[in-house]
């Protein structure tokens, strides 16, 4: 490949809002699954249940960090609640898989979610058997990004080479780790206001969609 992207053998991807977009109404029944979970384990109203979801994600970075270090939640049960989710309007991408597959390289997936219910989104998206590995919130140690020691680990592990990867996010935030080891970072903006002054020293590329962006890395391919 004779781009911008040339020197890149590994093309790590979020899930979330990354390989799908914000039409397919997932994250909100996330969060709801959250909060009915908080609601039922301590038995309180939805409203209380909320705001200790809002809390502990401040605080932890994720709920379920909460929940672990305050209440010894198992973290399995909670994850398989928490994301049993109707997935009916994913929809497969035929175009984006070919794209993905086509990278030269590594294909991974870093996510805060975890390994089974990332492969019922892949599935339901028709990119099962794309990647080669999913480093999930159990590989974290369930220490979520932007936590800089779950990039050291996600590199350790799957041998990284930082300066040869790209990592895709619709987070901002989860992209200040990735640059400071020297990773290539791109930026799914689904129109959300973010403090431009605060993001900018570690988004390299701001793109709309994912599928858009990776036919323009191949159409400069074919071209050149
Ligand atoms: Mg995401």
């Amino acid at each position: 490949m004779h781009s911008r992207f040339d020197h890149i053998d590994s093309w790590i991807f979020d899930l979330d809002l990354t390989l799908y977009g914000p039409e397919a109404n997932i994250m909100a029944q996330v969060r709801d699954r959250i909060a009915l979970y908080v609601e039922r384990y301590f038995n309180i109203s939805s409203d209380a249940a909320h705001h200790i979801r809002h809390t502990y994600w401040k605080k932890y970075g994720t709920t379920l960090g909460g929940l672990m270090a305050e209440h010894a939640v198992d973290p399995h049960g909670y994850l398989d609640f928490v994301h049993d989710v109707d997935m009916s309007l994913l929809k497969h991408a035929p175009d984006l898989r070919v794209q993905i597959e086509a990278l030269p390289g590594r294909k991974l997936i870093f996510t805060n979610a975890d390994a089974p219910y990332a492969h019922r989104v892949l599935a339901a998206r028709g990119l099962d058997g794309v990647f080669e590995d999913i480093f999930d919130i159990h590989r974290m140690q369930h220490v979520p990004k932007p936590a800089s020691v779950s990039y050291d680990r996600l590199c350790n592990e799957l041998h990284i080479d930082p300066a040869r990867a790209l990592f895709v996010e619709d987070s901002a935030h989860n992209l200040g780790p990735a640059k400071a080891l020297g990773m290539t970072t791109i930026w799914v903006n689904h129109d959300i206001a973010v403090d431009r002054a605060d993001t900018a020293p570690f988004i390299d590329h701001e793109i709309a969609d994912i599928s858009g962006w990776l036919s323009s890395i191949h159409t400069i391919e074919r071209t050149i």
